[in-house]
């Protein structure tokens, strides 16, 4: 190692920045956030600087740089964009023993600052030692999606529960095993999705039952998006990386599968229409019993899981068994469609609400498939209407649509996949809409959507699938 990484306590200690520009400003903003007292000196100040000093959260000092401002000091960073300036601070720093940061200037520094991924209590801090920084950032940008925000509460919550665990457990290797099951259980996701309280509370009842070895399943009700892989969300990504089994639907593209963990055993209970592989009431029981056996359960949707996916009915299910559970919004195929599209739902001069709904059939025994819709409320005016599961009853969708008293003439467009390397959009008018969709022979999912912003698309496509 060309330097030893240590983390320093500058807590009210006084630091001192020489310079007053914006990257003075980045490194004081970095001094404060460990709570130093920071003293600024420097013939000018930036406007950014100026605010801080004004409101006392820094001391000014306004002067050019001299060797005798620096006894007392903890550490020293010189940001000008003066060398010889620089090359006098680092000269001093070092005559008085004091560590000193030259910006850009590793060969003038006696200690670097890293890039960092802030979980405060955890902090990582990668540095290439000056070889190539922009690696070191790279590195940190992939960290800071795979590390969830929450991070840092989970060791708060592992402090508070310090003391109990040494109470419970004597000696350190039993201590060291419980924290580790403890960590690779359910009680981390508890706490990054939010349920704080449940944290808490699993974590008192594993230390009083000490049963910190008893199976713990969860379920993960993930939304995969529309289709393009680059739409899920890092939670998403994450917890499709870490189950033990994915349980998903026929919605979900090939391209967003191919990110769940390789080792993850796959069941598909998709639904093609009319041919459900496994009614909802069984994929609801299914997640029970799968988690039940202490499986990391990932149960992976199209789009929203809130949004014409049933997401609402397996949840309930898990929580009438006690099943801890997570869900994770998904983009929902209005939003991903109607942008890869160009079309945008609301538009000032067009349409002031949207309003989504789903085009199913509902099979009436002995009667003829109807789409049921409540029809005055789609056809209000300014409204965007946007329909799901909508292909197979378009003809008639658009006919009750005019019948209502939409326009024949008004802007219509199906999408295909959307999103996807094979979207397709047929844009038309209600009179057209259904003939033309037969013509080009779309094939499902497909997204309708119906209103004036419909015509944006020709100046906004911006989208341009590709053809194989
Ligand atoms: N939960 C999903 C919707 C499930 S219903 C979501 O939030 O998107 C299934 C319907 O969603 C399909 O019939 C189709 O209308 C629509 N859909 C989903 N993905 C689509 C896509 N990539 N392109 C077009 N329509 C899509």
């Amino acid at each position: 190692m060309e330097s030893l990484p240590i983390f320093m306590r500058i807590k009210a200690a006084r630091c001192v920045v020489i310079g007053g520009g914006d990257v003075a400003t980045r490194k004081v903003a970095m001094l404060l956030k460990a709570n130093a007292a920071v003293e600024v000196i420097s013939p000018d100040l930036c406007d950014a600087l100026q605010a801080l000093a004004l409101a006392g959260t820094i001391l000014y000092t306004q002067a050019s740089f001299e060797p005798s401002q620096l006894p007392g000091a903890t550490i020293v960073i010189a940001a000008t964009d003066d060398e010889e300036v620089n090359t006098a601070v680092s000269d001093a720093a070092k005559a008085q023993n004091i560590p000193v940061n030259v910006v850009d200037s590793p060969a003038l520094c006696t200690f670097t600052m890293p890039s960092i991924v802030d979980r405060s209590p955890v902090v990582i801090a990668i540095s290439s030692n000056g070889a190539a920084p922009v690696l070191a950032r790279l590195m940190r940008a992939k960290l800071e999606t795979m590390i969830p925000a929450s991070y840092g509460r989970l060791a708060y919550l592992a402090r508070d529960f310090r003391d109990a665990v040494k109470a419970k457990f004597a000696d350190t290797q039993s201590r060291r095993i419980f924290w580790e099951k403890t960590f690779q259980g359910p009680i981390p996701e508890l706490m990054f999705s939010g349920q704080e309280s449940a944290a808490k509370l699993a974590l008192a009842n594993a230390i009083e039952s000490d049963d910190s070895d008893a199976q713990h399943g969860e379920v993960y009700l993930v939304g995969g998006g529309p289709g393009d892989p680059d739409l899920l969300t890092f939670r998403a990504l994450r917890l499709m990386q870490q189950c033990d089994v994915c349980v998903y639907d026929k919605l979900v593209s090939k391209e967003v599968m191919e990110l769940v963990r390789r080792d993850a055993e796959l069941i598909n209970v998709g639904k093609a229409r009319d041919q459900h592989t496994l009614p909802q009431e069984e994929i609801n029981q299914l997640l029970v019993k799968l988690a039940k056996e202490g499986k990391r359960v990932l149960r992976l949707k199209g789009g929203d899981p809130f949004i014409f996916g049933r997401g609402g009915e397996e949840i309930e299910t898990l929580m009438e068994n006690g099943v801890p559970f997570q869900v994770v919004p998904g983009i929902s195929a209005a939003n991903g469609v109607s942008c890869y599209a160009g079309i945008p739902l609301t538009h000032r001069d067009y349409a002031q609400s949207c309003i989504f709904t789903t085009g199913h059939f509902k099979a009436k025994e002995g009667q003829p498939n109807v789409v049921e819709l409540d029809w005055p409320a789609l056809v209000r005016p300014n409204q965007t209407v946007v329909i799901y599961m909508g292909l197979v009853g378009l003809e008639q969708i658009c006919a009750q649509l005019i019948s209502h008293g939409l326009e024949a003439g008004m802007p219509a467009a199906v999408v295909q996949q959307g999103t996807t390397p094979k979207q397709r959009v047929v844009v038309a008018d209600l009179s057209t809409l259904a003939s033309k969709v037969v013509e080009a022979e779309l094939k499902p999912p497909c997204l309708i959507i119906v209103g004036h912003v419909v015509k944006l698309r020709e100046k906004l496509a911006w989208f341009e699938p590709s053809l194989n």
